[in-house]
């Protein structure tokens, strides 16, 4: 396994060897291990040298990145798997992911390469055995991988890409020079500064809006919602393309009033076009939540009509019918979706009988 110690961006150095770092709003304070930045140190490392997403470590007062180069998954999706309706609709996507999570989600789909974190964060000794999972990759091959495979563009995807930012940005410069796009599927918790670096390279992002409870954000992903709340008003005011997510877990995040909530920010604070899927939860494939009920169909179309009825013009759900992309004019149904196969009847992003815009960036 190469050395992936990378000295990283974005923190402040403190007294006695201590560090900050400022990468998202957790704000780590991380106390140095003395030593080298290589792998041997690895059964030196103690929970007080690792960052909260177990991916960041201060070694003699330097903080250093140990995601740089590491994929665990890379794969070609269709753009409406991210998911992303109104963004190149038909494309596809070069996904890329890397490992560990600054949240802690009980439900997490992906938890055997997000949640690491709390493995590492705890016990920064098994980062061995995790790290020799992974394979290691360059920026130029991701790029080269998605202009071979005829991608619009990348995809950073599967954990959440702020933690790998070092890495993230290399990959993301180079596919701006090679013309092609960048698209952030993120719980949006990334903090000012890192704002500041990421949005000039990004074209597109989907963040994930779990609930609309600061207490929820607090017990569960160990966040804050004011945080990701004004990052979404942020990403907005830029030229991004935005789409929100939120996941329906039956008597975990379904509550009627606070769903209403989600969707009177989004009309009031995003706009009435920005696209809400609603997502259904799969217990046997979660993290901590394997004996947890499915949603059921029933729940996923209430929540679609309150979307509806507070006045969003596009809202999708993993139900049949409920993931087309349908005119909110004259109602006619100009992008039709099953399991990512689409047909398009739009032109050039207007309603093909009315004309009506239906807000689709290509
Ligand atoms: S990126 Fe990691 S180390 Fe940095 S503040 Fe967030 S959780 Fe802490």
């Amino acid at each position: 396994m190469k050395n992936i110690f990378k000295e990283a961006i974005l923190y402040e150095k403190l007294n006695a060897g201590a560090v900050r770092c400022d990468l998202c709003e957790h704000k780590c304070v991380i106390l140095p291990a003395k030593g080298s930045p290589n792998l041997s140190i690895f059964p030196y490392l103690k929970k007080e040298n690792m960052g909260f997403c177990g991916t960041r470590t201060n070694i003699n007062g330097i903080l250093y990145s140990l995601t740089y180069g590491k994929v665990t998954s890379l794969a070609v999706d269709p753009v409406e798997k991210k998911p992303l309706y109104h963004f190149f609709p038909g494309e596809n996507l070069l996904s890329f992911g890397s490992f560990g999570c600054n949240f802690r989600c009980p439900n997490c789909h992906n938890w055997q390469i997000s949640q690491t974190s709390s493995l590492v964060h705890t016990k920064p000794e098994s980062l061995n055995s995790i790290l020799e999972n992974f394979s290691d990759i360059s920026p130029a091959e991701i790029v080269n991988q998605a202009v071979e495979n005829n991608c619009i563009g990348i995809a950073y995807t599967y954990n959440e890409p702020t933690i790998s930012i070092e890495f993230v940005m290399d990959v993301m410069k180079l596919a701006k020079k090679a013309k092609i796009k960048n698209v952030w599927i993120t719980n949006g918790f990334f903090s000012d500064s890192a704002r500041e670096e990421i949005f000039p390279y990004i074209d597109a992002m989907n963040v994930d809006l779990k609930s609309f409870d600061q207490r929820f954000y607090q017990s569960h992903p160990k966040g804050k919602l004011s945080r990701v709340l004004a990052n979404l008003i942020k990403i907005k005011e830029s030229d991004i393309h935005l789409e929100v997510t939120t996941l329906i877990i039956p008597k975990f995040s379904n509550n009627e009033n606070m769903l209403r909530g989600i969707a009177s920010f989004i009309k009031n604070k995003l706009s009435r076009t920005t696209p809400w899927h609603l997502l259904d939860f799969s217990p046997e494939i979660s993290w901590q939540m394997q004996s947890w009920q499915k949603t059921s169909e029933e729940e996923i179309k209430k929540a679609y009509e309150i979307g509806k009825k507070e006045g969003l013009k596009f809202v999708y759900a993993s139900i049949t019918n409920l993931a087309n992309t349908i005119c909110p004019h004259c109602k006619a149904i100009n992008i039709e979706r099953r399991n990512y196969q689409i047909d398009r009847f739009d032109e050039n992003g207007g309603c093909f009988k009315c004309g009506q815009n239906l807000h689709i960036r290509e």
